[in-house]
């Protein structure tokens, strides 16, 4: 397991990449969930996420240790993020996408200088062709959650929230292979048990829900909910031990339910947030914490959503 003192060097290592992103309020979100709501907002991080933040690390350590290229297969906000931190050391990345990949994804892999290479239409054809690469090339893989420098990298996000907010009660976070969640977990945890962290899926993405359950790794099959950064099929294995180690809750949230938080926070905050930080505005809003009257963080993770999507997410939602 990953310890605090992972999370410091991490810092220190991505001090000069990663933003200090801004933690926002909204008066009306307050009032309507009987809680001080706090976003930490990640949308206004380099490359849109805050997978800037573990891809920094784990790709700039292995510079250190004399990787000359690097690959992952993630079409998404990991790609991206792959791309911008070797395109800005000067080590050529490729990122292996899936034949469907949207054409604003691959732009953003390319504006960074990223190869892109297209393989399949699901993850086990991707990712042992990334390794294969990787091998092929004495590059390095980076994988998207499921590493102990991926892992450490995304807790500097909790090192902050704690820097940045005095008397914090709880944060929620979303969980997709939960490589965010444990981070933070081991960043606050460990500075501060009192401070609650629960974790946000989607009804339709609830692999992690199910394994904390079963308190084994327990997967399903695929998934199409519109949190697209949480399909995850399954928690990682390095990092579900630190979730059943420190996570005091999940709970789960409808399509509806992320639809309307979504729209929510772009009409009365201005804030273009991707469906899957949504997640943790609608755990908020519709009390699924059971909590009243606390100081609470919610992640907003990301903002990188398709423009030509947007309609689709706001259109039906109940006014
Ligand atoms: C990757 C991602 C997540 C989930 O992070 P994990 O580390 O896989 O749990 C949540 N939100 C956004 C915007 C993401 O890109």
């Amino acid at each position: 397991m990953i310890s605090l003192k992972d999370v410091q060097d991490a810092r220190e290592r991505i001090g000069k990449i990663a933003h200090v992103t801004p933690v926002l309020r909204s008066t009306q979100l307050t009032n309507i969930c009987g809680n001080q709501i706090f976003l930490k907002s990640e949308h206004l991080q380099k490359t849109g996420s805050f997978k800037i933040r573990g891809a920094s690390n784990k790709v700039i350590h292995s510079i250190e240790k004399g990787a000359k290229f690097v690959t992952t297969a993630s079409s998404g906000n990991h790609g991206q993020a792959v791309s911008y931190i070797a395109n800005k050391y000067g080590v050529p990345a490729t990122i292996v996408v899936p034949e469907n990949v949207s054409k604003c994804k691959v732009n953003a892999i390319q504006a960074y200088n990223g190869k892109v290479e297209i393989c399949g239409t699901t993850s086990s054809e991707r990712l042992p062709r990334a390794q294969e690469i990787a091998e092929q090339e004495k590059g390095v893989y980076i994988p998207p959650y499921d590493d102990p420098f991926v892992m450490a990298g995304q807790g500097t996000l909790g090192l902050e929230i704690l820097e940045q907010l005095e008397n914090v009660d709880v944060i929620i976070v979303p969980i997709g292979g939960g490589g965010l969640i444990s981070g933070i977990l081991t960043a606050v945890k460990e500075t501060n048990p009192k401070i609650k962290v629960i974790g946000v899926e989607p009804e339709l993405a609830n692999d992690t829900f199910l394994s904390l359950q079963n308190k084994k790794i327990t997967a399903i099959p695929a998934t199409k909910t519109i949190a697209d950064g949480l399909r995850t099929s399954q928690p990682g294995d390095l990092t579900f031990p630190v979730l059943m180690r420190y996570l005091d809750d999940i709970v789960l949230v409808s399509e509806d339910e992320i639809r309307q938080a979504f729209r929510f926070i772009m009409e009365r905050t201005k804030q273009l947030i991707e469906p899957s930080s949504a997640t943790t505005i609608a755990a908020a809003m519709f009390n699924k914490l059971n909590i009243q009257g606390k100081n609470i963080v919610s992640v907003i993770s990301g903002g990188n959503v398709d423009i030509h999507e947007v309609q689709q997410l706001i259109v039906n939602t109940v006014e």
